[in-house]
């Protein structure tokens, strides 16, 4: 079969990238099967596609925000009706199993329902004027043309949650998404197109990082940047939006511990361990890549969750007996053994995994052995470094106050979780932890979409996703007075009357 060829999408056209050159993407699980062939996309593509935007801007501010948020709503509906099949193509682009790839479809779907909801609120405040005969109050403003850059490991989630809000808010947007898995992206705009979205509404330019996505920074037209991704990236797109004071969201790496105390459920925390630690191949920036066991329970803790690793069945997500699919790359297969080296020299005790899995149809994929090291000490860089593999390390404590102390210890604060059926040090926990995300008898994974989604310290740079907190970042407030008392009055200083 000849391999589709995907056209960057600019101003309601499908249109070829100026280089004339494309890149391939590939099913992770065989590298043999080629998804797509799409665009390689450079500077001209990327300012084409901010000028289409900002023309659809023109319109598109003015469209009433309960009719952006019901075009929302038709996509959210052929999400899902095509649920199914977006999800078969997702977990060929990008690895994951099928339950999970339909979760991700599903949380775009129930971001689109989200948004077409906060269409009809959009809430500002009234408030009284200190002066008489005056009314005050504070709306919320488009920001205008909004980039957005994501990364490939929620392939159709993270683009719906930049773009659902961005455009229920009454922004264009141009989107670049990832080079591993650009399909995705592709058939939720798709969604968009068929619920009825205006041309040059939303626009994707496909390509690489440094060549598309800088661009798309660097463009004085592009009034707001969203990115997700490695926080090395998210760096220099940082320092490159502050050169234009443009608003910036970023969201970065973690190192997420769970804390399991001694009266914890045990069956429930294993299963919770499994999950948030090998869910995604541990390619999920809420991945549990930590675990802090107290003392007495450490043995049996491990003894079953190496046991529970090892039974794990590894294989290319389309096939329903696999729990486990593939990493996304050659790169991400390679990081992964490359911390198993570096923590077998720092000394921590390498229990199961560790390794590329080959033979069984596993050869032309980027598969790795679910990976569990015992007697990790908090300080190694195994314990502090974000790996984005199906590697987990484990930590022993002897209090809840050390447990802390060492879930704290790091440069980030994305998620947490707490097992223990004590409610005193639940409560100290959600306090405590210093994450974005605090999960009490959950793994760290599992975020729901109208709560706020972010990190503290260097995950991220205080901006949130999900929740109200998307609407703060898509929007500008302005604050607006109606004077009605035909006279000049000037406040602080027309006082006492
Ligand atoms: P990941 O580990 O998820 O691959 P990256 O940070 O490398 O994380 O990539 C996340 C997104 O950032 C991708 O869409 C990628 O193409 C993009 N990207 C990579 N380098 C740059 C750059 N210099 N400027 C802007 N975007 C970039």
């Amino acid at each position: 079969m000849q391999t589709k060829i995907y056209q960057n999408l600019i101003g309601g056209q499908w249109v070829s990238a100026q280089s004339g050159e494309t890149f391939l993407n590939r099913n992770p699980a065989n590298i043999d099967d080629v998804v797509g062939e799409f665009q390689s996309s450079g500077e001209a593509d990327v300012d084409r596609a901010v000028k289409a935007a900002r023309a659809a801007y023109k319109q598109w501010r003015l469209f009433p925000a309960p009719k952006r948020g019901e075009i929302l709503y038709r996509a959210g509906e052929l999400l899902l009706r095509h649920k199914e099949n977006l999800a078969r193509q997702m977990t060929r682009e990008m690895g994951k199993v099928l339950s999970e790839t339909r979760g991700d479809v599903q949380e775009a779907a129930d971001t689109a329902f989200y948004m077409a909801g906060e269409g009809r609120r959009l809430f500002g405040q009234t408030t009284p004027s200190e002066l008489r005969d005056k009314f005050a109050m504070s709306v919320r403003m488009p920001v205008g043309v909004c980039g957005m850059i994501t990364p490939w490991n929620f392939p159709m989630a993270i683009p719906s949650w930049k773009l659902f809000p961005a455009l229920m808010c009454g922004n264009t947007c141009v989107i670049k998404p990832a080079e591993d898995t650009p399909l995705s992206t592709f058939n939720l705009v798709e969604m968009l197109l068929e619920a009825g979205l205006p041309e040059g509404v939303v626009n994707i330019v496909t390509g690489y990082g440094p060549e598309a996505g800088a661009p798309l920074v660097a463009h004085p037209e592009v009034d707001a940047i969203s990115f997700t991704g490695s926080s090395e990236v998210g760096r220099i797109v940082g320092q490159t939006a502050a050169g234009f004071f443009k608003p910036c969201s970023l969201e970065m790496g973690g190192k997420n511990a769970m804390i399991v105390l001694e009266d914890a459920n045990l069956d429930l925390a294993l299963d919770g361990a499994v999950w948030g630690s090998f869910g995604t191949s541990g390619q999920r920036c809420t991945a549990t890549s930590r675990i802090i066991v107290q003392k007495s329970i450490v043995g049996e803790f491990t003894r079953r969750l190496v046991e529970r690793a090892q039974a794990l069945r590894v294989g290319d997500g389309l096939n329903a007996q696999v729990e486990m699919g593939p990493q996304i790359n050659q790169q991400q297969v390679e990081t992964s053994a490359r911390y198993t080296g570096i923590a077998e020299k720092e000394g921590a005790q390498l229990l199961t995994g560790g390794k590329r899995l080959s033979g069984d149809g596993l050869d032309k994929g980027f598969f790795f052995s679910p990976t569990v090291f015992g007697g990790v000490g908090a300080g190694m860089r195994i314990a502090r470094e974000e790996v984005f593999g199906p590697v987990v390390s484990l930590i022993e404590c002897d209090s809840f106050d050390q447990a802390i102390g060492f879930a704290n210890g790091i440069q980030y604060g994305l998620s947490t979780a707490l097992y223990s059926r004590n409610v005193n040090l639940a409560f100290k926990a959600m306090r405590d932890l210093e994450a974005g995300i605090t999960y009490v008898n959950a793994p760290t994974i599992g975020a729901e979409v109208h709560l706020p989604f972010g990190g503290v310290k260097q995950t991220g740079n205080g901006h949130r996703e999900g929740g109200t907190g998307a609407l703060d970042f898509y929007t500008s407030w302005k604050a607006v007075y109606v004077d009605y008392s035909d006279r000049l009055q000037r406040a602080q200083i027309d006082i006492g009357e």
